[in-house]
């Protein structure tokens, strides 16, 4: 399979297991939320598909090539075919929304043209299509200080695109974002998921988006994955057992606070 696949699998750090027993089929074109507690691996889940995490077991495979063991030429071609977006955008603040979108075609451009910002007549009309289709267009030459939080998540998505990848990974993109900001965000990562049949996997907090715009869940808590269904499997039971454990104040069926003591961010010994 060219997708995403895991089988039996322990992640984690140094010499600590974060992560016991991941079992994942992914396939290209699917829009998949990480739900769970804090500090219960979403991230570390995520970017063990970007290769930046320990593999101490099993099997897990990135578009048909081993992580294990991997040798760093075939990391760095998986890790081109993957874009990322953080929380915190992770954008040259002081350049243009242009000059940032141009930044994800580094790969493709020689290192002067990179240095002095000068683009092809065809880099100039695909930066502008990125634009496009986060809704910026209007803001090509703006200064990315001068931007709306929601409005620098979509210049990294576009940054991401201009990478020409087939997964997006998003790693809690919509936390800082207030609701308006982050439902552009999301419809944003939704437009890009159909337009161009790309794969995308989000941390996401808030349980309410994940229902409403993916076509699958997967819940963790416990150091595993203990829901991957659809958003409508997600029943009230199966929310709990997912934030179990959990301080999180996720809005649960109109509970503020989930009635549970804490025991998130479990930990096993490698
Ligand atoms: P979540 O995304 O669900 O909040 P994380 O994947 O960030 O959870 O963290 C899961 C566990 O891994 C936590 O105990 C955290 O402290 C630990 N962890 C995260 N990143 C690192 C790291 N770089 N080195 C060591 N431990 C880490």
């Amino acid at each position: 399979m060219d997708g995403i696949y895991a089988r039996n699998v322990k992640l984690g750090y140094a010499n600590k297991v974060v992560l016991a027993d991941v079992n994942l089929d992914i396939a290209k074109g699917e829009f998949i939320s990480i739900i769970g507690p804090s500090g219960v691996g979403k991230s570390t889940l995520l970017m063990a598909i970007n290769g930046n995490v320990k593999i101490f077991g099993g099997e897990m495979r990135v578009f048909n090539q081993s992580l294990h063991n991997i040798k760093n030429t075939a990391l760095k071609e998986i890790r081109s075919r993957i874009g990322v977006i953080f929380q915190g955008y992770n954008l040259v603040k002081r350049s243009s929304v242009l000059d940032n979108i141009a930044g994800g075609m580094l790969r493709k451009m020689h290192p002067l043209q990179a240095a002095v910002k000068y683009y092809r007549h065809d880099q100039y009309e695909q930066i502008y299509e990125y634009m496009r289709a986060v809704n910026l267009e209007d803001e090509a030459l703006q200064r990315c200080d001068r931007l709306s939080g929601g409005q620098m998540q979509r210049v990294a998505i576009a940054r991401a695109l201009a990478q020409d990848p087939e997964v997006i990974l998003a790693d809690e993109p919509i936390s800082s974002l207030d609701p308006v900001s982050a439902k552009g965000v999301m419809d944003t990562l939704q437009r890009i998921n159909r337009q161009y049949g790309l794969t995308v996997i989000a941390n996401l907090h808030q349980l309410d988006y994940a229902r409403r715009y993916c076509s699958r869940v997967i819940g963790m808590n416990g150091g595993r994955i203990v829901y991957d269904g659809s958003p409508e499997g997600l029943d009230q039971e199966t929310v709990a057992g997912i934030y179990h454990g959990s301080r999180d104040n996720e809005p649960l069926f109109g509970v503020d606070r989930a009635p549970f003591p804490v025991a998130a961010g479990v930990v096993y010994d490698a």
